[in-house]
C-alpha cells in the first residue's frame, strides 16, 4: 500500500522556474518533468497542495494579488484541470514579521493533517530550498529535495542538520521516488 497520500508543493524553483520576486505571470515557465510528475501522482490517487513563500508582498515589491495571478498562470500552464491543487497557501510575510504560514512554520501542514485527517507520515513535501524541508521537519512529515532551484540544496540541508532527507535532480524523480513508498 502507498504510504504517501498528499504531497505539499513547492512553487518557485521546483515546479516552475525559479525568477527571485517573480509578480509577472508572462514570466512563468514550468520546469521539465512537473506536469508529468504531477499527472502521475494525481493519477494515483494523491492529493496535491501548494505552499509558497511570496514575501516581496511582505517587502512591498508587489501585491497578493499579483503572486495569486502567478498561481493562476500555473495552474493554466499545468493543463490539469481547473483545481489540480486541492488547496493553496501564499504566504505573505516578509522575514521580519511574525510568520503565520511563512516556511518554516508548520501551520498549514498541520492544518492539512487536521482538515483532511491525513497522518504526518502520509504527507510530503516536495521543495528545492532548506525551509521547505525545515518545514517538514518541523510538522513531522515526509519530505524530499530537488536540485532545480537556485541554490546547493544539499549544502543547505547539511547546513542545517537535514542532510538525511533524499534530493532527487529532478521533479519526476522526486515524484517516482514519492509514489514507491509502501507503507
Ligand atoms: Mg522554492
Amino acid at each position: 500500500m502507498r504510504a504517501i497520500k498528499a504531497l505539499i508543493l513547492d512553487r518557485d524553483g521546483t515546479l516552475i522556474e525559479h525568477v527571485p520576486y517573480l509578480h509577472d505571470p508572462a514570466l512563468i515557465r514550468v520546469l521539465p518533468g512537473v506536469r508529468e510528475g504531477l499527472r502521475a501522482a494525481l493519477d494515483a490517487g494523491l492529493t496535491l497542495y501548494l505552499h509558497t513563500n511570496q514575501s516581496g508582498v511582505g517587502r512591498g515589491m508587489f501585491t497578493l494579488a499579483q503572486a495569486e495571478a502567478c498561481n493562476v498562470r500555473l495552474i493554466e500552464l499545468l493543463d490539469l484541470g481547473k483545481a489540480p491543487f486541492a488547496r493553496i497557501c501564499t504566504a505573505p510575510e516578509g522575514p521580519k514579521e511574525p510568520a503565520v504560514y511563512r516556511k518554516p512554520s508548520p501551520r498549514f501542514a498541520r492544518e492539512i493533517m487536521a482538515e483532511r485527517r491525513i497522518a504526518a507520515g502520509e504527507l510530503c513535501y516536495i521543495g528545492d530550498r532548506g525551509s521547505d524541508l525545515e518545514t517538514a521537519h518541523a510538522a513531522g512529515t515526509r519530505a524530499v529535495g530537488v536540485a532545480t532551484g537556485l541554490d546547493d540544496l544539499a549544502a543547505e540541508l547539511s547546513a542545517v542538520g537535514l542532510g538525511h532527507f533524499p534530493v532527487f535532480p529532478s521533479f519526476r524523480a522526486a515524484v517516482d521516488h514519492v509514489l514507491s513508498i509502501t507503507a
